[in-house]
């Protein structure tokens, strides 16, 4: 029997598990899914925005995948912490370990006034109103008339769409209690969200991008003349030998449609989502000690595709500012770490150490690859990282390790969460919900979840 350990039971790691048991070379395959949280899915759970209910949905085929006998869910073990498990700890109670663990944190802006009360970055905020129990703030700006967005990805465009809903919208979604009420005194009229290069090098995707305009009380404002500067604006089709990629294309069109956009609406009036290109952050302005507005330099496009600073500079008032520039991957102690890329160095999924192939080890998602692409990504990345340990599995299992890895956490102190216990989150939740007239409702912190996992929450 091989005996694999999977850190992270996100999508790279359910998916990392799937692959594991769909192959057919190394038949008898055991896989404990190990996760810091007592709560499985990872950024489904914990990243994917409220109102995305098709994409939350994605969690009954997690689930499917880690209620297979095979698989052992070892939730509330923490790996790499100070009081968690070490990675040459796992090593001697598996043959493999696969680390999933994603990109933990945020990419700093490096512009001054960027830790200004009011200022947050976007993946506190979805965190947040996603109920991460690691949530440490509680206080968002949301007296803010203001807000400013920066980054044009996928992330600045879920925050800006939960800034700009009204909250009676959310109460149908598992956003807990705190946030819900939060965002139902949300004085915010006026998201900027704000982009350092053109229409056609932002980073979102156009099914979220066209959401925006589909929301019921905000009104789109895209300024022409500055989308026009965007050569491929001009040109949407690329040059004869250049064409633009299909999903630029279609955000262009999208663009283009709100730039001659229709007037706001009586229901639609309220509120604007503002979006701006050209425009660089290279400080946070303060007043009173808070954030009062963000200074941009205005870009324009160079001829290396990129852009230049043209000299000039404009300030947007804003109380709250988010910042969505990226995720980025964090060290594990004890496993190498490429500090330049934030991810862990590897050959095909193969862990190297000092450029070698760490027998035993690999890594899939966003800790190898950067915090890139959709979910389906994973799948791919999961299956090469799978194909590397399958061959090399002849080797590892001739390698003695713990024949009941679980016994051995609970005697070095840990207390797991299994599947059970998760089960018992779940029902938690629901009874929550049905309490407060909702669907299930979100515990946003880890002693209403342990509590639960223990069946003291019901
Ligand atoms: P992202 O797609 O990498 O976008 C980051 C944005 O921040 C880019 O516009 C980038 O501009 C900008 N940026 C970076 N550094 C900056 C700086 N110093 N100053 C100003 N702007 C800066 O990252 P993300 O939005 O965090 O998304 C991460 C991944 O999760 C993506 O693959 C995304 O598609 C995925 N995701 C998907 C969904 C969904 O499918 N609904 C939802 C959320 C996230 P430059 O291009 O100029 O660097």
């Amino acid at each position: 029997m091989l005996r694999v350990a999977v850190v992270g039971s996100g999508p790279s790691g359910v998916y990392t598990a799937q692959s594991l048991l769909q192959q057919s070379l190394v038949p008898d395959v055991r896989v404990h899914v190990l996760d810091r949280l007592p709560t499985p899915y990872g950024l489904v759970r914990y990243g994917v925005a409220p109102d995305h209910e098709k994409i939350k949905s994605l969690q009954n085929s997690l689930r499917a995948v880690l209620e297979d006998e095979r698989i052992t869910f070892v939730g509330n073990v923490e790996v790499g912490g100070a009081e968690g498990l070490s990675p040459a700890r796992l090593k001697e109670l598996y043959h493999a370990v696969v680390y999933c663990v994603g990109a933990a944190t945020d990419r700093p802006l490096g512009v001054p006034g960027e830790d200004l009360p009011g200022s947050f970055s976007a993946t506190e905020f979805v965190s947040w109103y996603s109920a991460h129990p690691d949530t440490a703030t509680d206080g968002f700006a949301l007296h803010a008339r203001s807000a400013v967005v920066i980054g044009v990805g996928n992330v600045a465009v879920d925050v800006a769409r939960i800034l700009a809903r009204d909250a009676d919208e959310l109460r149908a979604t598992d956003v807990p209690r705190a946030a819900l009420h939060a965002l139902s005194g949300s004085r915010v009229r006026d998201v900027h969200i704000v982009g350092r290069r053109g229409p056609s090098q932002a980073r979102f995707t156009t099914k979220e991008l066209r959401e925006l305009g589909a929301l019921p009380r905000a009104h789109l404002v895209v300024d022409p003349a500055e989308l026009a500067l965007d050569a491929a604006y001009a040109a949407p089709a690329g040059g004869p030998g250049t064409p633009l990629p299909a999903v630029v294309r279609r955000n262009l069109e999208v663009l283009r449609g709100w730039a001659a956009g229709p007037p706001p609406t009586a229901a639609n009036r309220e509120r604007r989502i503002r979006l701006r290109f050209f425009l660089r952050p290279v400080e946070l302005l303060e007043r009173g000690g808070r954030v009062a507005g963000v200074r941009f330099a205005r870009t324009a496009p160079d001829s290396s595709g990129d852009v230049r600073d043209t000299g000039s500079y404009e300030d947007i008032e804003a109380q709250l500012v988010l910042r969505a520039v990226g995720y980025r991957g964090m060290p594990l102690p004890g496993l190498p770490f490429d500090t330049a890329r934030g991810t862990v160095p590897h050959l095909a999924g193969r862990v190297l150490r000092g450029g070698v192939p760490s027998p035993g080890e690999y890594v899939a998602g966003w800790i190898k690859r950067g915090p890139t692409g959709v979910i389906g990504s994973n799948r791919s990345c999961a299956k090469e990282t799978v194909a590397s340990l399958i061959e090399d599995a002849p080797l590892l299992a001739r390698r003695p390790v713990a024949a009941d890895p679980l016994s051995a956490l609970w005697e070095s102190g840990l207390r797991p969460v299994e599947w059970d216990g998760w089960l018992s989150i779940e029902r938690a939740e629901a009874a929550l919900g049905r309490s407060l007239g909702r669907g299930p409702v979100k515990i946003p912190d880890w002693a209403g979840l342990l509590d639960a996992a223990r069946g003291d929450g019901r």
